[in-house]
């Protein structure tokens, strides 16, 4: 990687959590799901704390980070009882080696991916990708803890999505930020809309397809055979049997 490319870099995420590096109107064409998501798998350092109980050093920059975010987060007791985990020592495999960038199991728990190594280390992209990227998580503690756990379904999964993308755009444009951080971060703030309205979007039309069922329960399961769908198909969630597995449940 040349100087110049880093320094012409600012797109940090691919997506929030989900490791999606197109524009959502592509990430729908359907004609384009059979490219693999590039994974931002990491430097080979990482390779080396695999075998061992340690957290590689990306680990400890995320922390830092989370600490850095408290107090712009909501429910900071909440909060401060996160620990912020190497997704590779999630229990379920397929999560484990998953393209997920973040994946928050639990409200206590945030399972973070090394980030691309391109965006180097204490940097401000990888300042920022790690704020961005926190923040979103963290609302989805507050949901889980809201709701009594993660979601037991795929449309709550979706909507979970839907509103934690939107809210994390807003807290974005109207948050006080770091000066240094602003123009990353205005680079990347469309991509939150972007990522809200895929997941609107396939909502929209699955209820749409689904509207003339008229037994609600039935209507119900088609809508969540559809998530699932679309959520493995977008390489949004790893293979799985059952949702709670990816939960460790
Ligand atoms: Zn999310």
């Amino acid at each position: 990687m040349s100087g110049n490319k880093e320094a012409e870099r600012t797109d940090v995420l691919e997506g929030g959590d989900r490791a999606v590096d197109e524009p959502a109107d592509r990430v729908l064409d359907d004609s384009r799901s059979t490219e693999s998501v590039p994974t931002t798998t990491c430097d080979p350092v990482t390779e080396g704390y695999k075998a061992t109980s340690e957290e590689p050093p990306f680990v400890h920059r995320a922390r830092a980070a989370w600490s850095d975010l408290l107090p712009q987060l909501p429910r900071r007791n909440l909060m401060r009882g996160v620990t912020i985990k190497w997704k590779y020592r999630h229990p379920h495999q397929e999560m484990k080696t998953s393209n997920l960038q973040a994946w928050t199991n639990s409200s206590t728990e945030v399972y973070v991916q090394c980030p691309d190594p391109q965006l180097g280390e204490n940097t401000i992209l990888e300042k920022v990708y790690w704020r961005i990227l926190l923040y979103h998580e963290a609302l989805h503690v507050v949901q889980f803890a809201s709701s009594g756990g993660p979601p037991e379904t795929y449309a709550i999964m979706m909507d979970h999505e839907i509103k934690a993308y939107g809210k994390t755009h807003e807290w974005l444009k109207t948050a006080q930020h770091p000066q240094q951080y602003q123009a990353v971060i205005e680079h990347n703030i469309d991509q939150m809309i972007e990522m809200r309205d895929t997941f609107c979007d396939e909502v929209n039309e699955a209820k749409q397809a689904t509207a003339h069922i008229q037994d609600v329960e039935e209507r119900r399961k088609q809508q969540n055979e559809r998530y699932r769908n679309f959520l493995l198909e977008k390489e949004l969630l790893p293979e799985h049997e059952d949702l709670q597995d990816l939960y460790g449940l």
